[in-house]
């Protein structure tokens, strides 16, 4: 089987063990830029809180910006790595205000994938992961976020090469699959899920996995050396 097939077949797998769901993001994109960048390594309940608090506290973008960094910080808390996060968003506001006047990303729609995605990495700290989460989810951009239960199981599948970069994976898996948003939705979502609930990092549970078939991590007796190992810091 190639690594389109392994690809097309496991993301039809997925597709019926989760069901397919709408291409969902919250309404507003610099909620979603701002919430992706709390979102790293934390969980959604923390993320919210830490976005709710941040914006009671500070109810502008300008405000966030100009906020001294410990009460910045503070605010943010619940999400992990404040004190990472914290300077982060605020370049990334100093940046984006200074440019656009404004801290409104809506323009982002009008252009073309490329071109955003190329603008938005061009942000500091703002990395593909980052970037794509925002477009696919805000924008229905035809993208695909390759966080690191995606880079996970799709190496471990063997939709792609044990060594493969996440970056490379965004690459290849994208070629391998339609240029359509709810597709790469669908297939980040349950991919995430799946190395969230059934293939995780230890003790992955093969033994309930719908893509144990074809699995070459599993026909490797486990001991296939792959690169995923998970990050300890956030990253875009
Ligand atoms: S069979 Fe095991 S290693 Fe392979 S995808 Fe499923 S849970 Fe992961």
């Amino acid at each position: 089987m190639t690594q389109q097939e392994k690809t097309l077949l496991a993301h039809e797998r997925l597709n019926e063990a989760y069901g397919i769901q709408p291409v969902r993001g919250r309404k507003d994109p610099m909620h979603e830029l701002i919430g992706t960048i709390l979102s790293h390594r934390t969980t959604h309940a923390n993320e919210v809180t830490a976005y709710r608090t941040m914006r009671e506290r500070f109810p502008t973008w300008e405000a966030v910006r100009d906020a001294p960094l410990p009460d910045l910080i503070d605010a943010i808390q619940t999400a992990n790595y404040p004190e990472i996060k914290a300077p982060y968003i605020q370049n990334v506001l100093r940046v984006l205000i200074a440019e656009r006047g404004t801290a409104n990303i809506d323009f982002l729609r009008e252009l073309s994938t490329e071109e955003a995605m190329q603008w938005l990495t061009n942000l500091p700290g703002i990395g593909p992961k980052t970037a794509t989460l925002l477009l696919l989810f805000a924008f229905q951009k035809p993208v695909l976020p390759v966080d690191t239960h995606v880079h996970r199981v799709t190496q471990r599948i063997g939709a792609i090469g044990p060594k493969v970069s996440a970056a490379k994976a965004h690459d290849l898996l994208l070629s391998y699959l339609p240029a359509d948003a709810p597709v790469l939705f669908n297939f980040h979502k349950h991919f995430y899920w799946h190395g969230q609930r059934v293939c995780t990092w230890y003790n992955p549970r093969c033994e309930a996995c719908v893509l144990a078939p074809d699995c070459d991590y599993l026909q490797s007796g486990k001991t296939m050396l792959l690169t995923s190992t998970p990050s300890k810091k956030p990253k875009g």
